[in-house]
């Protein structure tokens, strides 16, 4: 068997010429959608991610705006910084770049986005609508996932998908679009017993852990969509993928799967919602 490859590199490409003409209409109506950028402190990874986010907005002709915060920033000020964003009518979305310093309450501060502004869909009551099914911009890289299993149109319906991870901003959101779409799904965490054999059972697996290759290949049940959330320096991400295109019937590559659908997916966001405001 030789899978299919859900290249994300490629689907986010032609996505960003969507995205661009699309901006170009808007400026029809004097709007450029903008997306502020909060990052608070300075770890290095964090830095890297804002800047390739601000990067894809100059590529496609969107403003954004770097709100820059210090190490020691409390969360009141951040609450202040996020409501004056939310009352700024130049702006169209939110992004809080995760994760913040110890000291700052990050769900305060994520719930403290206006839900019109929260492309990043990281906000309680943003899951909540998304889980019942009422229009929510979905937390990105699931919702990025989701684009790609629909742009390769796999069926979803009736699958045993399990979901390794439970973040707030991955796995739990992952597991609810998943439901959605009719999978029966199962999640796993780090108590989960019996890992292996759950893993063994599924026809689609996300790999949303934080672990280097923790997910191995001989788990993976012959003919299984493999989805891998992960990135690691060492260029891999939480599956192994060695060999998996001889066991999966599709998977996601590491790099140029799931990561270039993330940032894709923050952009068309804040696009959708600046073609919102027209609306309003
Ligand atoms: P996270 O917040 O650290 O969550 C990791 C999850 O994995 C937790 O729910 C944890 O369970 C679970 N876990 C940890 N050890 C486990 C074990 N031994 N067995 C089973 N489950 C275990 O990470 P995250 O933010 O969701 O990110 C997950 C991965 O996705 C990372 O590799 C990250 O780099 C990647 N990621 C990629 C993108 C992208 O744009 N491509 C965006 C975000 C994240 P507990 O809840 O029990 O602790």
């Amino acid at each position: 068997m030789t899978a299919l490859i859900l290249d994300g590199k490629e689907l986010s490409k032609i996505s960003e010429n969507t995205i661009k003409e699309k901006v170009n209409e808007l400026s029809k109506h004097n709007i450029k959608p903008t997306l502020a950028t909060i990052l608070v402190g300075s770890d290095p990874a964090s830095e890297t991610y804002v800047k390739m986010k601000r990067n894809t907005c100059a590529r496609v002709g969107m403003e954004s705006i770097a709100v820059e915060l210090p190490e020691t920033t409390t969360t009141e000020e951040l609450l202040n910084t996020i409501r004056s964003l939310n009352n700024d009518k130049k702006v169209h979305g939110i992004l809080l770049q995760h994760p913040v310093p110890d000291q700052i309450d990050e769900r305060l501060c994520f719930d403290a986005i206006d839900i019109r502004k929260d492309v990043d869909g990281v906000t309680c009551l943003g899951f909540g609508n998304m889980s019942m099914g009422i229009d929510a911009y979905g937390s990105c890289t699931p919702a990025g996932i989701i684009r790609l299993i629909k742009h390769y149109e796999l069926k979803v319906q009736g699958l045993n998908a399990v979901v390794v991870g439970r973040s707030p901003i991955l796995g739990k959101p992952m597991a609810m679009m998943l439901l959605n779409m009719n999978a029966t799904v199962t999640i796993c965490h780090s108590r989960t017993q019996n890992i292996e054999s759950i893993i063994n059972n599924a026809d689609l697996i996300v790999g949303a852990v934080g672990i280097p290759r923790f997910i191995k290949s001989e788990w993976i049940k012959e003919g299984a969509i493999v989805i891998d959330a992960g990135y690691h320096p060492e260029k891999c991400g939480d599956i192994d993928l060695d060999n998996i295109e001889n066991i999966a019937s599709a998977y996601t590559p590491v790099p140029g799967g799931v990561g270039p659908m993330t940032i894709n997916t923050l952009i068309l966001q804040t696009l959708q919602s600046a073609e919102k405001y027209i609306m309003d």
